[in-house]
């Protein structure tokens, strides 16, 4: 079954999908990685995402979509989209994407988090970039401060997570993302669950591995 991750920026969703691969199994599909590992190589992708990212804009769809073509992982257990689809376009274009490749489809998880909790939490996050693995330096601190756990080399601020920027994508959800809910939340689909991703990191995780296992049946809204 595949299942969407969505919800605003700093919701968690890179840091639940990261524990739900290392730990359970999963496969992870991060459009935000693969545009800064794309943007990293310098391809023509990368240089051309380059401009939205950095003013905190969406990366046209097309785009988008394409490159999620190119890192579909095989039918098969569990594909994770974090932080895709991120309009209705988007999500039209994954529901053909994958009824083409003959799989069902995807259901979707809504993470809803106050606005200023997000502030708080993407002026506080520090990031490897080179595995993406994210922290918080008070929430989710590393051993060492700005060293990452895993590999001991330095965590980063991103460019884009300064209070104008942060502000600015948070509209752009409202306005972008926001109208997903009215996509998946169709009763007569019954492919939509909302979560409450305020709570603390592992109650977070222990009710998505609910929700994914039960994923082989309709999913409700509590
Ligand atoms: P997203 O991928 O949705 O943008 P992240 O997973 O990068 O969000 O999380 C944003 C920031 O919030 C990071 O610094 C992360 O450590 C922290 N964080 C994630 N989940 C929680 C949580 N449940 N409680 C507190 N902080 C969290
Ligand atoms: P966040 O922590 O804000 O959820 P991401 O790492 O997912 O950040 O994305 C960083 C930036 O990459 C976004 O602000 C946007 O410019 C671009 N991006 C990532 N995913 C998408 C997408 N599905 N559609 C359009 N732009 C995207």
């Amino acid at each position: 079954m595949d299942v969407i991750f969505f919800g605003a920026p700093g919701a968690g969703k890179g840091t639940q999908a990261q524990i739900l691969r290392k730990q359970y199994g999963y496969r992870q599909v991060s459009t935000g990685d693969l545009l800064r590992e794309e943007r990293e190589k310098a391809t023509e992708l990368g240089k051309a995402a380059e401009p939205y990212i950095q003013r905190g804009a969406l990366v046209p769809d097309d785009l988008i979509v394409e490159m999620v073509k190119k890192n579909l992982p095989p039918a098969g257990s569990g594909v994770i989209f974090d932080g895709f689809p991120r309009t209705v376009a988007q999500a039209e274009a994954l529901d053909h994407l994958l009824q083409a490749a003959g799989r069902g489809l995807p259901h979707a998880i809504y993470f809803y988090v106050p606005r200023t909790t997000l502030e708080e939490r993407l002026l506080g996050r520090w990031t490897n970039p080179r595995t993406g693995r994210v922290y918080h330096e008070r929430f989710n601190p590393p051993k060492r401060t700005a060293v990452d756990d895993d590999d001991g080399g330095p965590l980063i601020q991103r460019e884009d997570d300064t209070p104008a920027i942060v502000h600015h994508r948070l509209d752009v959800f409202e306005k972008q993302t926001m109208p997903l809910i009215a996509y998946y939340n169709d009763s007569r689909s019954r492919r939509y669950l909302k979560i409450d991703a305020s709570r603390p990191i592992g109650t977070v995780t222990a009710e998505l591995l609910h929700a994914l296992e039960a994923t082989s049946s309709p999913m409700r809204t509590p």
